[in-house]
């Protein structure tokens, strides 16, 4: 390695034990803190942060990447330091041109604005929230147009979450999904709706979390690089190399949502575990392509664990953990598992109406951004989208617009990503069966982890060197497309409701 290259790979180690602090806190935030703790660790985080953004900004840093960029420099390093000094400088451009006090200002904003979203959520009253959401977006606008200055505030967004698809793809994407996928759900209501009251029971919380931790070794969750633990919307972060955490929601009377939980974030976990230790301490290491993420999570919860044969080899097994189950035939649980509703929460819907929770969240982002939709608006808005694409209105604000936290963290651009990740999954899953044959034969066999290792072998490794456009041609030899979604869910739907 270069003598600069050293340099710049011990300052950024230097930032990382900010972002470990940082990011720890925020779990901690999350899961432990008492209520009295709260505003102090919210002066820490403050304080940590913008120690954080000075070492971001630094003039020192910012000629270390200069110096990386020039030509005899950058030819002598490896493709990791050449990704790292590309991705790093582009993002030192944009945090230099946000004022540092403003960016204080929006950390400080962003921890109360996500407090203020748990009570409001807790008392189902938007009002609590509402002030807080327009200084998110009114923040999040600034911020924007701050780092990429003369250009479309929502595209920025769309791009800073997945690169390479931007607003005239998604609209292309999404617009096929909805033509296809409302008659198909119309087709599917009309079959009546399944009856799960067979479902409802006590569910030991401690069982549920062993069964959690089951399922998360069975599909290839490692322990000795991860941990567990419990918030209000299950998420997975990365404190560091080595040690990724995923979190849950368990219920006493419903086991099911938790279950497919644990599967979704261990999916992300896994990305994170598996990327080649190599690029510890790179910008390699972060992946910043929410919909590949996605398609990872989704990967494991849909395709594999929504899949009769995920459950062959362990059915019984769960029902060691919750002897509910015992009573309940696994073709019984499969059809479960999979029925199709128009519901309220995005997080438990179905894999087929989810598409339409997104598609809502993204016709929302675009008023705001593009039409200058105000937060007091949004309610109202909510409400007559989910009548439109959904045929059903939530009865209050909580099962409404409050039940997603991204918004309260000024995380505008993100929801897209989920259903990209649904559309990389049904082309992934066409290139994984050419090389591994049927998943239903896998799954059936117990050899699941010869499908995580396909995946840790052709994505997870390579971390963020692709975008999620570049991987898809690179494992799938196509350009993204949502027909292979589509096919997959009218051929599974097709089945399960006889059409
Ligand atoms: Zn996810």
């Amino acid at each position: 390695m270069t003598e600069k290259a050293g340099k710049l790979k011990d300052y950024l180690e230097t930032v990382s034990h900010y972002d470990t602090a940082i990011t720890l806190i925020g779990w901690d935030m999350d899961t432990e803190v008492p209520k009295n703790g709260m505003e102090n660790l919210i002066g820490t985080l403050g304080f940590l942060s913008e120690k954080q953004f000075a070492l971001k900004t630094s003039d020192e840093y910012g000629k270390l990447l200069a110096d990386l960029s020039e030509p005899e420099e950058f030819d002598r390093l490896d493709e990791a330091m050449k990704f790292t000094v590309r991705r790093y400088r582009k993002l030192y451009e944009e945090n230099k041109r946000v004022p540092a006090e403003f960016y204080t200002e929006f950390v400080k904003a962003r921890a109360r604005s996500r407090q203020a979203w748990q009570e409001a959520k807790q008392a189902a009253d938007f009002g609590i929230f509402c002030p807080h959401l327009q200084t998110m977006i009114d923040m999040a606008r600034q911020m924007t147009a701050y780092g990429h200055p003369g250009e479309d505030v929502y595209e920025a967004m769309l791009a800073e979450y997945e690169p390479g698809m931007d607003g005239a793809a998604i609209d292309g994407l999404f617009g096929e999904l909805k033509r296809e996928l409302v008659p198909l759900v119309r087709e599917i209501e009309e079959k009546g709706r399944p009856d799960s009251s067979e479902f409802v029971g006590h569910y030991d919380i401690n069982a549920q979390k062993e069964l959690q931790k089951f399922l998360l070794e069975y599909i290839g969750f490692d322990f000795d690089s991860g941990t567990t633990g419990e918030t209000e919307h299950p998420y997975t972060t990365t404190i560091s190399f080595g040690d990724v955490r995923v979190s849950n929601h368990f219920r006493e009377d419903e086991a099911i949502n938790a279950m497919f939980s644990a599967i979704h974030e261990g999916g992300h976990a896994i990305f994170e575990q598996k990327i080649d230790p190599a690029y510890a301490g790179t910008a390699v290491d972060e992946v910043y392509m929410m919909g590949l993420h996605e398609s990872q999570s989704r990967f494991f919860e849909n395709i594999l664990g929504r899949n009769i044969h995920f459950w062959e080899p362990i059915y019984a097994k769960v029902g060691e953990y919750l002897p509910k189950f015992k009573e309940i035939s696994l073709e019984r649980f499969y059809r479960e598992i999979n029925k199709v509703q128009c519901s309220m929460i995005r997080t438990e819907a179905d894999e087929v109406t989810y598409a339409f929770h997104v598609i809502l969240r993204y016709e929302l982002e675009r008023a705001i951004f593009r039409d200058g939709v105000t937060a007091e608006e949004l309610p109202a808005l909510w409400n007559q989208k989910m009548q439109e694409l959904l045929g059903i209105c939530p009865a209050n604000d909580a099962e409404g617009i409050l039940q997603d936290m991204h918004w309260s963290e000024g995380a505008f651009g993100y929801f897209p990503s989920y259903l990209l990740g649904t559309i990389y999954d049904g082309m992934l899953l066409e290139a994984l069966e050419t090389e591994l044959g049927s998943v239903d034969a896998v799954l059936a066999e117990g050899r699941i982890l010869e499908i995580t290792k396909w995946l840790n072998e052709n994505i997870h490794r390579h971390g963020a060197m692709y975008n999620s456009r570049e991987m898809i041609q690179r494992v799938c030899k196509k350009e993204v497309s949502a027909g292979p979604i589509i096919k997959h869910f009218k051929e599974k739907y097709g089945n399960i409701y006889s059409l």
